[in-house]
């Protein structure tokens, strides 16, 4: 399995064929003669809210590294092999913004396959979790150039963009904490 188009077999390194195997084209090792698999990679994200202000804001980070640097994410990433999502997203929220929430305190917002990148497919559990069950101040961690809460309003009136996507995600948590 593989999560790019393949060229080559990733077992002997011949060239692969096109070929329609369960009414999908596919790509086939024609020594191995075996379906070389293209799936989504699964990640897991989560929104921590605070509620404490007039309006509930979110934990943002900004991109440090490609792809989309500059651009605000809701924190995340892949899920590592023999990983819970809700671990994989407490992982993830504690390397970029240096946030610990526990994975029992989390709830399931959305599941969603996310646009493909350069034939890259997706497929995101994203959380919520309230700041009130979380500990740590946020930081900017890996990946991460910075680490805050906005509200929507405020994020509007920056000249700020999210990547596609986790603007859905930030104003879906906002408004769920409401
Ligand atoms: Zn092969």
């Amino acid at each position: 399995m593989v999560s790019r188009p393949p060229t080559f077999c990733p077992d002997c390194g011949a060239r692969l064929e096109t070929g329609t195997v369960d009414n999908r084209e596919r790509k086939r090792c024609p020594a191995c003669e075996d379906v070389v698999w293209h799936n989504p990679v699964p990640c897991a994200s989560v929104a921590v809210v605070d509620r404490s202000g007039p309006e509930p804001a979110v934990l943002c980070v900004e991109r440090a590294v490609p792809p989309g640097v500059g651009e605000w994410t809701i924190p995340g990433g892949h899920m590592e092999v023999g990983e819970e999502p809700a671990a994989a997203a407490v992982r993830e929220l504690e390397e970029e913004t240096g946030v610990v929430v526990d994975p029992d305190a989390l709830e399931i917002c959305d599941a969603a396959a996310v646009p493909p990148r350069n034939g890259k497919h997706v497929v995101t559990v994203h959380y919520v979790a309230a700041w009130s069950d979380a500990a740590g101040t946020p930081t900017a961690g890996s990946d991460a150039s910075a680490a805050r809460f906005f509200t929507p309003a405020a994020f509007d009136a920056t000249d700020e963009a999210f990547r596609p996507i986790h603007d859905t995600w930030f104003r879906a948590a906002a408004d769920r904490f409401e």
